[in-house]
């Protein structure tokens, strides 16, 4: 019948807004509620785990005791990780079992604040004109206390879930390596953390001018690939120079580099994207965003050249990071050497990457050698379920407020995830005006408002995944 994918669709609408037990339309949770976020949210701020000097350990361990005070049995908590520093929380929140669990992830390192850096001290919870300021407080440690609120509230009202949800808190995702506490789940305790698909980080809400205008829905992201730009020269005396110096090789080089722009282009995550955007931009680029969405080369050099997230969402990115050369003032360099950070949309190889930079360095002196062997995270595909009860949840916290999918130019644990077969959506529903993204700056802040209400969307949209029906 060529209609019952139509009608079955819309039955599944139609029965999924009628039994939406969950949606109440407050933008907030209950005061007791709030209370319960803010405490174990400062307790987490306060407790200094920045991925080198600091630990997860405590963070982890804070978060557990919460738990256990809630009445979490022992048995459906884990707390472990690569050495005593770096210790991850699972706790495992039980449902029906009659659908596979959901995974709520969040880190609990930090990247590292000195506080002569800041106006205030990082690892306090400071409230003040309607911001929380301190190191996490964005990113990552909100989310990390909401799940866990969130979760003693469900077990508090008593609420049976179809699936298991899962929360994670996880180390070492800002330092990433041989620590990272998302790799290592994934090594060693594969079962604890196996779900049928993530909520992480990475997707948070859009504001401008106080405005709430998209939530978005990470699905897919950049990945990282470090390049080394090396020449070696037999050197010499600098008194006696001759043309051929490592240096100005070097140079001519990262010049060249500078002056050279990968293609610009959209992708299956990246177009849609440009055309919510265009419907939502309230000035003159809403033309140009509607026709990068129809893949006009114009418009995309136009809309590049308008910010630097553009830019880099439109294209893989290269650039010289760290330098280093010659040995002694009086001596002609017998080395020079740069390294330069790519940002490599998910479609393109790290081979192309390769290839493409040796052909714009074109000078067979200067070696070009990728650091590591980085590959691609796979895109999240848009799981209607997932797409439908976030657009729900939205709906009912900022009417009119549209959930943008799109894809990061930084990086998150999701790739990982991704990686280990388990689709991962950022999702946070924690609004952030577009020129205050202060994640891993000075004097790091979200509005009060936006962690409450995020706390209350969250709550809401893993109910609905939760007990979908
Ligand atoms: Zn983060």
């Amino acid at each position: 019948m060529p209609n019952s994918k139509y009608f079955s669709l819309l039955l599944f609408f139609a029965a999924s807004f009628l039994a939406s037990p969950s949606l109440n339309g407050q933008s907030t949770r209950p005061d007791a509620e709030k209370k319960l976020a803010h405490d174990i949210y400062k307790e987490f701020i306060e407790i200094q785990s920045g991925f080198t000097t600091g630990s997860t350990t405590p963070v982890a361990e804070a978060a557990a005791a919460r738990l256990k005070a809630a009445g979490f049995s022992e048995s459906d908590i884990f707390l472990g990780g690569a050495n005593p520093r770096k210790a991850n929380l699972v706790v495992r929140y039980r449902g029906t079992g009659k659908l596979k669990p959901i995974l709520l992830l969040a880190h609990i390192d930090v990247v590292e604040a000195k506080r002569e850096d800041w106006s205030m001290d990082p690892f306090q919870l400071n409230e003040r004109d309607g911001y929380f300021y301190g190191r996490g407080t964005g990113d990552d440690k909100a989310q990390a206390a909401i799940w866990i609120a969130n979760l003693i509230q469900y077990k508090k009202e008593g609420f049976k879930p179809d699936r298991d949800i899962i929360v994670a808190l996880t180390a070492d995702e800002e330092g990433g390596g041989p620590f990272n506490g998302v790799d290592w789940l994934i090594a060693n305790h594969r079962d604890s953390i196996d779900a049928e698909f993530c909520l992480n980080e990475g997707g948070w809400g859009e504001m401008i001018n106080g405005k709430h205008v998209a939530n978005y829905l990470q699905v897919a992201e950049k990945y990282v690939v470090n390049f080394r730009f090396e020449v070696r020269n037999k050197g010499g005396h600098s008194s006696l120079p001759v043309a051929d110096n490592a240096i100005y090789h070097l140079a001519g080089g990262l010049q060249r580099l500078s002056q050279f722009g990968f293609p610009l282009k959209t992708n299956e995550v990246t177009k849609p994207y440009f055309q919510q955007m265009a419907n939502i931009e309230p000035g003159p680029l809403k033309q140009d965003l509607a026709a990068v969405a129809q893949g006009s080369q114009e418009a995309m050099q136009r809309v590049a050249a308008t910010s630097a997230a553009f830019n880099a969402t439109l294209r893989t990115t290269c650039v010289a990071t760290l330098l280093e050369g010659g040995h002694a003032m009086n001596a002609l360099p017998q080395l020079a050497a740069a390294t330069v950070n790519c940002r490599v949309l998910p479609e393109d190889s790290a081979d192309y990457v390769l290839t493409t930079l040796r052909e714009v360095v074109a000078d067979d002196q200067v070696s070009v050698k990728p650091l590591g062997q980085p590959e691609p995270g796979p895109v999240s595909p848009l799981r209607p379920d997932v797409l439908d009860a976030a657009r729900r949840a939205t709906e009912s916290h900022w009417h009119g407020v549209p959930v943008v999918p799109n894809m990061v130019m930084g990086a998150t644990d999701g790739k990982r995830l991704r990686m280990s077969g388990i689709p991962t959506y950022g999702i946070q529903g924690i609004f952030i005006d577009r020129d205050d993204v202060r994640f891993h700056g000075r004097d790091e802040r979200i509005m009060i408002d936006s962690f409450y209400e995020g706390q209350s969307f969250l709550f809401d949209l893993v109910k609905l995944l939760a007990k979908p029906n």
